[in-house]
């Protein structure tokens, strides 16, 4: 029997937190974007519960794959566009959509152009403007610029403005606001027809005007808050992963003794621990705190404890002093039902993107309902 670890992923919560992003700009198509491995769920296991999209956004050729080996037809949009000449043919035989984001990427395409008779005006091109992020994207004064390269290439069909936030879920002024960076966007491309892609989950769910025709949902279509100060429970999001596991071991301490490498929590009065089969090499963070001063939540038998010493690699140990039924075999949520994702992600100063992205393919997945 292997470890008693899993992670349960619900179809019926994405398609949920999918609905979310419909209502939240109505109007609007949606990518759902599943870049490293759907945010650590595996492509495989979130495309059924995903099939309401309007197309699936992905970060390279192998992504792309996936999802058109899962039978899916409808677009699917290259987030970093192509990174070599070959990737051009793979483009072409998989119908991706994709983003051009930098001029290399423009020449690639005029090379082609050159080289063969790919001229079928099916390419449909995410022209990437960057707005003051400094990340990927043309800057403003050489975007329009691109914009006529890529128009008159007889492969490309249609041409959407893309940019992407740095704050769109700032709760307070930032030094680069995402109205001061749809200013940047909407003035560069004044008078230039075409559809528009800016929001991520942040700016879907906050309350700034867009106007925007294809949305880029991501963390919150699994269920995890973008903001530090909103809980997905009041954005109204359902969590996708259940990371679950058992008590597999119970210790006995007495005031003095210590848990763990590093001894860094010491018993202050007679305590009875569980050991749960989940370590950092299952992905659980190995900064999340279990010192006296601070602890990370868990759940046991629906219950809220905590973490205490540090995470080992294939182990944690949690107080089970105030649950006296616990025992070997008692059911353990580290996170997903019951405890959010960004909960544990707080405690241990990190995001819920981290904690889901990390989740290791060791871990053995189920789909629920
Ligand atoms: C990852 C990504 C998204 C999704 O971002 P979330 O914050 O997860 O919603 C959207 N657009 C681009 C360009 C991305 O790289």
């Amino acid at each position: 029997m292997p470890r008693p670890i899993l992670a349960e992923i619900s179809h019926a919560a994405l398609a949920h937190n999918l609905e979310v992003a419909r209502r939240a700009r109505p109007g609007q198509k949606l990518w759902a974007v599943i870049k490293a491995r759907a945010y650590g769920h595996g492509i495989a296991h979130v495309l059924p519960g995903l099939q309401a999209t309007d197309g699936f956004a992905v970060l390279d050729i192998v992504e792309a794959v996936a999802v058109r080996e899962s039978g899916w037809r409808g677009p699917v949009l290259l987030l970093e566009g192509v990174f070599e000449a070959a990737d051009l043919e793979q483009v072409h035989a998989l119908k991706l959509d994709l983003v051009v984001h930098h001029e290399e990427q423009v020449r690639l395409l005029e090379q082609e152009a050159k080289s063969s008779a790919s001229g079928n005006g099916t390419l449909s091109i995410y022209l990437k403007m960057n707005s003051g992020m400094n990340r990927l994207g043309f800057a403003p004064r050489k975007y329009r610029a691109a914009h006529e390269r890529l128009q008159a290439l007889p492969a490309v069909g249609s041409i959407t403005h893309m940019t992407h936030f740095a704050n769109a879920d700032a709760e307070m002024m930032s030094s680069l606001s995402m109205r001061q960076q749809l200013q940047v966007f909407e003035q560069t491309i004044a008078g230039v027809p075409g559809p528009r892609s800016v929001c991520n989950s942040a700016a879907i769910l906050n309350s700034e005007a867009v106007n925007s025709d294809w949305l880029r949902p991501g963390i919150m279509l699994y269920g995890s808050s973008p903001f530090a100060h909103r809980s997905a429970d009041a954005l109204g999001l359902k969590p996708v992963m259940t990371l679950r596991s058992e008590i597999i071991g119970v210790q006995n301490l007495q005031p003095g003794d210590t848990v763990g490498y590093g001894s860094i929590y010491r018993a202050e009065q007679d305590m009875r621990i569980g050991i749960v089969a989940c370590g950092y090499a299952d992905g659980y963070p190995r900064h999340a705190p279990g010192d006296n001063r601070q602890g990370t939540p868990v759940l046991v038998d629906g219950q809220r404890t905590r973490m205490v010493g540090r995470v080992s690699m294939d182990m944690i140990a949690v107080d089970l002093t105030g649950l006296p039924n616990a025992n070997v075999g008692s059911a353990v949520t580290l996170w997903g039902q019951g405890l959010s994702v960004d909960e544990v992600a707080h405690a241990a100063g990190t995001i819920g993107y981290e904690l889901l992205c990390a989740l290791s393919p060791r871990v053995p997945v189920s789909i629920v309902a």
